[in-house]
């Protein structure tokens, strides 16, 4: 077996590892494309899906009128809602719950609503530490949508172009 010379040069010129350390340096100048998350954050489509809210009307009314549309279309069984007539005649959930474990952030919901009352924020970051908190209930859905209010009609408006 003989020394195969170029092998033997390679290696202690030390080619490779100069060539690497070009590509590295290279780098090192151009414009990066990571972030440090969490404290950066890159800019989210006003179509993002993350957790749900329900809406209301300005004047405090649920917007949700109960008419399990968005139970009927999701393709993941996460939704449940019961629902009875009030004294002025209108229905009204009283209970409407996802649950997020089964959700698979379709927006099938939101699309399905007529009355633009159940819709997916941009909200991404969130957590369960127990099996329990899976679903999410309607109070907390109406909390979810009058703190965010004015970051879902924003991103609705922003959205309505191309709707
Ligand atoms: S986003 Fe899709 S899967 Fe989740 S609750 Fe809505 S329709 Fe169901
Ligand atoms: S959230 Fe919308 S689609 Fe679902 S029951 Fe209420 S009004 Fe109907």
């Amino acid at each position: 077996m003989g020394i195969d010379i170029k092998q033997l040069y390679k290696t202690f010129s030390l080619k490779e590892l100069r060539k690497g350390l070009g590509v590295t340096g290279r780098q090192l100048f151009r414009k990066k494309t990571t972030i440090m998350y969490p404290e950066e954050k890159t800019p989210k489509s006003p179509r993002f899906r993350g957790l749900h809210a329900l809406r209301r009307y300005p004047n405090g009314e649920e917007r949700c009128i109960a008419c399990k549309l968005c139970e009927a279309v999701c393709p993941a069984l996460a939704i449940t809602i019961d629902s009875e007539e009030r004294e002025d005649g209108t229905r009204r959930t009283t209970r409407y719950d996802i649950d997020l474990f089964k959700c698979i952030y379709c927006g099938f919901c939101e699309e399905a609503c007529p009355v633009d009352s159940i819709v997916l924020t941009d909200i991404h970051e969130f957590h369960m530490e127990s099996n329990g908190e899976r679903l999410i209930e309607k109070l907390d859905l109406l909390k979810i949508g009058d703190q965010f209010e004015a970051e879902i009609s924003a991103a609705r408006k922003q959205d309505a172009p191309y709707r």
